[in-house]
């Protein structure tokens, strides 16, 4: 026994601090990359049933060293377990205000809203409305056309907070989604109390409702929730022309996935969607 836990150890200990060590280097860089400008925002599409374009959803990009692309997958939650996420998320709103004054200054862009993704630490800074309030105000940008994309685990800590922090937001007259709907706890008696204008059907429902009867049900009983208490449906993940019929069979008036464009740089993303040659 006593050698077989021996060698456990040996195994294990190089294997855990292989681990710490890339996390360590991770952080160092993360930090680095907010002086170092190496963060972008990339734009993906979204539209409505008929298949105009109402807008993009913001992703965030790191361009580790200025060339290795790092996905927000695999350093958002390390942003948020050392509180990088908070001057992260700050830099996210700049851009996105700056994006939008940009977008108010020509007719074929100014109806388009744009959805940013703010973590829960963020959210729960105590200054976090009054800064969203300066940048809306410095920029000078119509705020019913910037949306926050929330997920649940900004509701966990406090109901009663979070919907007070709610109404401060949408008294600034920005928009609020509940993001990834579906896959946590309780979605339902959260859309009892809060107050969200838009739901994001969570995309594993999207990405399994053709071959799994169970998701298909459960997409559409999203739909059929959110026209019931009068909040926008987005779908996300749509990938293929299948799941694309499956949701306006059932009724869904927005959309957002690879099958109408992926995710791309902001300058791409004009060119491509809003540049009036080649829309
Ligand atoms: P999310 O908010 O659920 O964003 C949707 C993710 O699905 C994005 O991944 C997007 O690129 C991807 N996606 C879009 N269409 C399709 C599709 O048709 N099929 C599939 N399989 N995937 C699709 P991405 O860009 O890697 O972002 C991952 C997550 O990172 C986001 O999930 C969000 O939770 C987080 N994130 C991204 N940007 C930010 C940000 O600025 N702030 C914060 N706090 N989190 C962010
Ligand atoms: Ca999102
Ligand atoms: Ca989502
Ligand atoms: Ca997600």
């Amino acid at each position: 026994v006593k050698a077989e836990q021996q060698d456990t150890i040996r195994v294990f200990n190089p294997e855990m601090q292989a681990v710490v060590d890339i996390r360590a280097e991770l952080e160092t860089g993360l930090r680095a990359a907010l002086e170092h400008a190496e963060l972008a925002l990339f734009l993906q599409p979204q539209f409505d049933r008929e298949g105009g374009l109402i807008g993009a959803e913001a992703l965030l990009r790191w361009f580790r060293c200025g060339t290795d692309m790092v996905s927000p997958a695999d350093f958002i939650p390390l942003a948020e377990d050392t509180g990088l996420i908070v001057p992260i998320g700050q830099w996210v709103i700049g851009e996105a205000c700056a994006l939008l004054r940009s977008w108010g200054k020509q007719a074929r862009t100014r109806h388009l809203r744009l959805a940013i993704n703010v973590s829960a630490r963020q959210f729960h800074q105590p200054d976090f409305v009054s800064r969203l309030a300066e940048e809306i105000a410095a920029s000078a940008i119509d705020p019913s056309r910037l949306k926050l994309e929330l997920t649940e685990t900004v509701i966990l800590a406090d109901l009663d907070y979070t919907l007070q922090r709610m109404n401060e937001i949408r008294s600034l007259g920005v928009c609020l989604a509940l993001d990834d709907f579906g896959i946590g706890y309780s979605s339902l008696s959260y859309l009892k109390h809060l107050p969200f204008d838009q739901l994001k059907i969570d995309q594993s429902f999207v990405r399994d409702m053709l071959g799994d009867r169970r998701s298909g049900a459960i997409v559409s009983a999203i739909l059929a929730l959110g026209r019931a208490l009068g909040m926008e449906v987005i779908a996300e993940g749509v990938e293929t022309h299948e799941h694309h019929a499956f949701l306006q069979d059932n009724d869904c008036g927005f959309y957002q996935g690879y099958l109408f464009g992926q995710p791309l740089p902001i300058d791409e993303w004009t060119q491509r969607w809003t540049d009036p040659v080649t829309t």
